[in-house]
């Protein structure tokens, strides 16, 4: 059984920091910075690729919500909101959702690196764009 599922249940206890109709928020085990989030869609869908608009939609209202929280009630200075989809980009629980990580200085254990790559892509954009 899906541990996402488990908690919005009940089943398994969590930290809850906000909660509506389609959406919860909880504090993720990890703590990767003080304040670390998840949003997570009560309905099991299994990333960004397969959920519906309106989960979409609420997911995103959520992760608004709860960025603001971290900032206002925790002194964070910025967030980095963040989906990983399959496991190819780092998704290990397989449940739709959102990490908030509050960032506070460079003194974070949390960084992002876009590392630099040159490709030719004017053929799949003509498709796209088709
Ligand atoms: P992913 O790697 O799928 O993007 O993120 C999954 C996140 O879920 C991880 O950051 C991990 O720490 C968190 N996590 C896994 N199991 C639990 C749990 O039982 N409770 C909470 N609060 N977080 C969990
Ligand atoms: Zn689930």
């Amino acid at each position: 059984m899906c541990i996402f599922c488990e908690i919005i249940k009940g089943n398994i206890p969590s930290n809850v920091v906000y909660e509506d109709e389609q959406t919860i928020a909880f504090l993720d085990l990890s703590q990767t910075t003080k304040g670390h989030t998840l949003v997570v869609s009560k309905k099991h869908c299994t990333n960004i690729l397969d959920c519906d608009e309106e989960t979409l939609q609420a997911m995103t209202h959520t992760v608004k919500v709860v960025s603001n929280l971290l900032v206002e009630k925790l002194g964070a200075s910025g967030v980095n909101v963040l989906s990983n989809a399959n496991e190819v980009a780092g998704q290990t629980v397989m449940h739709f959702h959102i990490h908030v990580i509050p960032r506070y200085g460079s003194e974070d254990k949390f960084n992002v690196q876009f590392g630099e790559n040159k490709y030719d892509l004017l053929e799949v954009l003509k498709t796209i764009n088709e």
